[in-house]
């Protein structure tokens, strides 16, 4: 697929369980060139070859406040483990699923073989590399018996009375949480730029990569200048 093709239903899936659903977009590459123009009092309707030129010229040079004037809303579900990475990312609003209301997800994240990996090298100097097939059923194993056992724990805590915010605390960070993200262009950029980049986890690298193919279709031009500059945000 490439990035500009309009997804089925807005649903990307991603990992075992997982998903990124653009659940509504006030975004378009209008709304970059107007936030500019407005310096001018000048307003387009549609946009033109000069405006595409507008946009490049923004994008190189860093005039970022134009491309906050749109909104993705996302609706994502994804392993705890990705969203405490994703949450980092302060500019933007959340909404996570609660686990002291609700009754915790029994759906744990199991890497496909091909991604049960090793880590070779220093701290910030690691490569990352396939481990052979028996170790990688080894490892799916032993996480797909500890889900088990730690799902068991929590359902007969809860049975027993325990609240649910106190039960949660043996639900490992494999288990799937869900949350709403809304968040503007330039914010969006900054994310994809680190996430869906070479020394991002796997993980959260396959969800920035939906995250970038909503925005490539919600905002063509914008996406090019910004894979044009490097793919740095403004
Ligand atoms: C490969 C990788 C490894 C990482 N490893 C670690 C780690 O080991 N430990 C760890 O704690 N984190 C780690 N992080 C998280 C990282 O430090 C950032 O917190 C995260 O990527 C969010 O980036 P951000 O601050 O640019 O995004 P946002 O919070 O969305 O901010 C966007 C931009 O707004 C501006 N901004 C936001 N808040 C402020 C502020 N308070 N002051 C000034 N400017 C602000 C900055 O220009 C910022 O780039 C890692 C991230 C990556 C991608």
């Amino acid at each position: 697929m490439t990035v500009t093709e309009v997804v089925p239903d807005n649903t990307i899936e991603v990992l075992d369980h997982g998903f990124v659903r653009l659940d509504d977009a006030m975004a378009d590459d209008l709304s970059v060139v107007n936030g500019a123009r407005v310096s001018f009092a000048r307003r387009k309707t549609e946009m033109e070859e000069a405006d595409e030129g507008l946009i490049r010229f923004l994008m190189r040079d860093r005039h970022g406040s134009p491309f906050e004037h749109n909104a993705f809303r996302f609706h994502i579900r994804c392993p705890i483990f990705v969203a405490r990475e994703w949450f980092r990312h302060r500019i933007g609003s959340f909404n996570e699923f609660s686990m002291r209301y609700a009754k915790a997800t029994d759906e744990f994240y199991v890497p496909a073989a091909e991604d049960v990996r090793t880590q070779v090298g220093k701290p910030g100097a690691y490569s990352f590399e396939r481990v052979d097939a028996d170790l990688a059923e080894e490892a799916r194993t032993e996480l797909e018996a500890l889900y088990e056992e730690a799902y068991a724990t929590y359902a007969r805590l809860v049975e027993k009375g325990v609240a649910r915010e106190l039960a949660r605390s043996v639900i490992p960070v494999g288990a799937y949480t869900q949350f709403y993200w809304t968040v503007n262009a330039r914010a969006l950029m900054n994310f994809v730029s680190l996430r869906n980049a070479e020394f991002a986890q796997l993980e959260i690298r396959r969800y920035a990569e939906a995250v970038e193919r909503f925005f490539a279709q919600e905002m063509p031009v914008t996406h090019a200048a910004f894979v044009a500059n490097d793919r740095t945000a403004p």
